[in-house]
């Protein structure tokens, strides 16, 4: 090559560089990622399925159950969700809306499942709490709340079921100011509620939408007005026509104008009111989330989210949900993983619908992939292709219940086996007994369901039998200074020792009264004592 090739494969080289560059930038930009935090019943399915009708994903009402209920092709053990009435498996869900890409994480709804919740929520760039508009705050919301606090994310309350008698609107934004200081900025405002729920206000354009019911499950239709439009008054009946006058006057206290700065810090979260299940409110709040909601982060790595197993059963495969934080992903890439400095090549990365998957070929901050490679990744792994970089630790619940798991004797390998891709996936902690013949795992969990799934799936998947020994222990403390300190401490009273999938001490106490005993004696040799397993 003489020196003018030379040069001009640079300049192409250069070219291609700023192209994916801006290729990255361009699809960051028009990236949303979600997930939902609510109370179970709140309406998150409901609202769930409408969000995916209006972004195209679906055609018809009823088909996020209905790709539910058609688990043919996946495993036996989502039986016992269905049975239950519970949604276990956290999914993403992608669908467009006017240029943009909302991926939406689902989130579990039963309480036993709140480490997923956790996980999710790690992965989440915006958290929308869904509230039952005549219930308010309930203890789910709470928890799931304080993650998302945690985690600084911004929050959108929507406040769904208005089409049943509701609080007022005023007393809900009381409620979020007093219990999780937070100060609420309604984008949408109900008029009337239950039978009497016909439209909202709708504050950015001043502007009242009338809605009113379509038939046998299709999309509602609307009429919008100016709020100054005389005719109005003759649309809405009297009283309510009253109320929304005085409530579009108080709501000017709020002050118009919605703080960017505020919304993204968390302080201040946007509101909408709806009635999911008659598509009355949702368009507008769509339409004002995706141009409000925060876009995929700056961090750098790459996040294990979530571990499913044998979603397929005919695969016995094993698919890692990764959230993609920064660049580009394509397929085929070579990615290390932090936890081994081992090289991975992506060669099957999916897209999940609910149950349905497809090849993706690449993806972007704010995705969620899943990627098929046995043993290869475990929960709260970060990934990534360029230099390494720390993810902050994703919190956990701290185990409540703890029970050896037992098999019969001819089964120990299948046992082996389930306990390990199950355990693996993070469903329920695992700990180990320090006594060499006492080999039988612990599991370590924070509802009781979380067992019953797991000795479902040993049966499903691995046709193992097993039973459960509950233990008397209620609380758990990982010794952060490690086993010199434990020995240092002698003889702990009261106190089981056991040690966790990675070696690492942990103690279990069967009370607070017997965790207080062994702090205030022992305290000091222990150091800190911490109820969650930090990578
Ligand atoms: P999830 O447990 O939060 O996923 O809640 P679902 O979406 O399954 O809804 C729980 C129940 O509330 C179901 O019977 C829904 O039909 C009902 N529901 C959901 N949204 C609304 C709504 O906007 N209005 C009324 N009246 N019922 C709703």
């Amino acid at each position: 090559m003489d020196s003018q090739d030379e040069e001009a494969a640079a300049s192409a080289k250069a070219e291609a560089a700023q192209l994916t560059r801006e290729q990255i930038a361009r699809e960051v930009k028009r990236r949303r990622n979600f997930a939902i935090i609510s109370h179970p019943d709140a309406g998150k399915t409901t609202l769930t399925e409408k969000l995916l009708l209006f972004g195209g994903a679906i055609h018809e009402a009823g088909e996020v159950k209905a790709r539910a209920n058609r688990r043919s092709a996946t495993s036996d053990w989502m039986e016992l969700e269905k049975a239950r009435g519970i949604s276990i498996t956290s999914t993403a869900m992608t669908f467009s809306y006017s240029d943009m890409q909302i991926n939406l994480l689902d989130t579990p709804g039963h309480q036993d499942f709140s480490e997923d919740t956790y996980r999710t929520l790690a992965a989440a760039d915006n958290a929308v709490m869904l509230v039952d508009g005549a219930k308010g705050i309930e203890e789910q919301t709470r928890k799931l709340f304080a993650v998302a606090r945690l985690r600084g994310l911004p929050i959108f309350t929507v406040v769904n079921k208005m089409d049943r008698p509701a609080l007022n609107g005023f007393e809900i934004i009381e409620q979020l100011e007093k219990e999780f200081g937070l100060a609420s900025f309604p984008v949408t405002w109900p008029i009337g509620s239950g039978d009497r729920f016909c439209g909202l206000y709708h504050r950015p354009s001043r502007k009242v939408i009338l809605y009113k019911k379509g038939l046998r499950g299709r999309a509602a239709t609307k009429e919008t007005y100016d709020i100054s439009d005389p005719e109005l008054a003759g649309l809405v009946e009297g009283d309510l026509y009253e109320q929304l006058l005085e409530d579009v006057e108080l709501l000017e206290v709020l002050g118009d104008e919605l703080d960017q700065a505020e919304v993204a810090a968390g302080n201040v979260a946007p509101m909408y009111f709806c009635s999911a299940f008659n598509q009355f409110g949702v368009d507008l709040f769509l339409e004002h989330f995706t141009a409000t909601a925060a876009p995929p982060g700056p961090s750098k790595a790459s996040l294990v989210f979530k571990l499913q197993s044998n979603m397929d059963p005919r695969h016995r495969d094993k698919v890692a949900f990764v959230r993609v934080v920064s660049g580009k992903f394509s397929k085929g890439m070579k990615v290390k993983v932090a936890r081994t400095g081992r090289t991975v090549a992506l060669s099957r990365p999916q897209r999940m619908f609910a149950q349905d998957r497809s090849t993706v070929q690449e993806g972007f901050a704010g995705d969620v992939i899943g990627l098929s490679n046995p043993g290869a990744f475990a929960v709260g792994d970060t990934v990534f292709a360029g230099p390494e970089v720390a993810f902050p630790p994703i919190p956990s619940f701290s185990p409540e219940l703890f029970s050896y798991m037992r098999c019969a004797p001819n089964q120990r390998k299948a046992f082996a086996k389930g306990v390990d891709a199950l355990l693996g996936e993070g469903a329920v902690q695992v700990l180990y007994s320090t006594d060499e013949y006492k080999q039988d795992p612990i599991l370590a969990a924070v509802g009781q369901l979380q067992f019953e799934v797991v000795q479902f799936r040993m049966k499903d998947e691995y046709g193992v039998d097993t039973t459960l020994e509950p233990m008397p222990y209620a609380i758990a403390r990982w010794v952060r200074a490690g086993w010199p300190a434990v020995e240092a401490a002698g003889r702990l009273f009261n106190t089981l020792t056991v040690k966790d999938m990675w070696g690492r001490p942990v103690l279990l106490f069967r009370n607070a009264f017997a965790l207080s005993q062994v702090e205030a004696e022992q305290g000091e040799k222990l150091g800190e004592l911490s109820p969650f397993a930090l990578p």
